[in-house]
């Protein structure tokens, strides 16, 4: 099972949230064109969806329940998005959250009060997480004391459940941000092992070459 962690958005449980202009994936910037445009979120997804939508012509407001923009972000992003929010070419409000979603608004509630601005689109791009339910449903153990890390062992990756390996992100639980696909990308080495011992004494059907392919040699 590696089903990584995109399946579940983090939703901001506000009216207007469930409006068709509102969405929670980001897809591509030529729609937005001459639009108002808000991006809820203070990481990567966030700061490259602006970027790109205001590359292409979108007014893009960006809105960050922090006080400035993740640590995390890409070292090649962060003063991109930072310079375009100091030039006045991005709107940023930060210590900012969204409580209100309309057709055609967008109400922030900010450090100073209130404020209502125009608005076309939303993206909330506040994060994702593991789709948990269908990892339970296979049988597999959560464990609720460690990030709801599938249970599993750490050498083969065999989850609880006999012949059922994890693999990628969802191996860590609900610390998505703690294996990606440069450290995620060898489990397949560690599950491979696994098998060939499992299956070493077992009649393994050999692979056969494809026709074209004899017929080459
Ligand atoms: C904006 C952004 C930038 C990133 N940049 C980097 C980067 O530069 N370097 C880096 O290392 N990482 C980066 N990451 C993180 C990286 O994308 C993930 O860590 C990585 O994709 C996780 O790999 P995975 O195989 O575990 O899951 P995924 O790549 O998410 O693959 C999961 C697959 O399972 C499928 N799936 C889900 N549920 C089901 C189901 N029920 N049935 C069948 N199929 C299902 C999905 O459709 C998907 O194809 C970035 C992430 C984001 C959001």
């Amino acid at each position: 099972m590696s089903t990584g962690y995109y399946d579940l958005p983090n939703i901001l449980c506000i009216t207007g949230e469930d409006l068709p202009k509102v969405m929670h994936y980001y897809n591509e910037p030529h729609p937005y064109f001459a639009q108002d445009v808000v991006v809820i979120g203070g990481k990567n997804s966030a700061a490259i969806a602006a970027l790109d939508l205001w590359r292409h012509g979108a007014r893009v407001t960006l809105v960050h329940r922090g006080a400035e923009l993740h640590r995390h972000i890409k070292y090649w992003i962060k003063p991109d998005i930072e310079n375009r929010i100091k030039n006045g070419e991005i709107a940023a409000h930060f210590n900012t959250t969204v409580s209100l979603i309309t057709e055609d608004s967008v109400t922030l509630e900010t450090a100073g009060g209130p404020k209502v601005i125009p608005n076309n689109f939303v993206f909330a791009l506040t994060g994702y997480q593991p789709d948990f339910a269908f990892i339970e449903s296979m049988g597999v153990t959560l464990d609720a004391n460690n990030a709801r890390c599938p249970v599993c062992n750490r050498e083969t990756l065999e989850s609880n459940v006999p012949g059922l390996y994890v693999a990628g992100v969802v191996v860590a639980g609900e610390r998505t941000n703690e294996i990606f696909i440069e450290n995620g990308r060898f489990h397949g080495d560690l599950i491979a092992a696994d098998l060939a011992v499992k299956m070493k004494g077992k009649s393994v059907v050999k692979p056969v070459a494809p026709e074209h392919t004899v017929a080459a040699e």
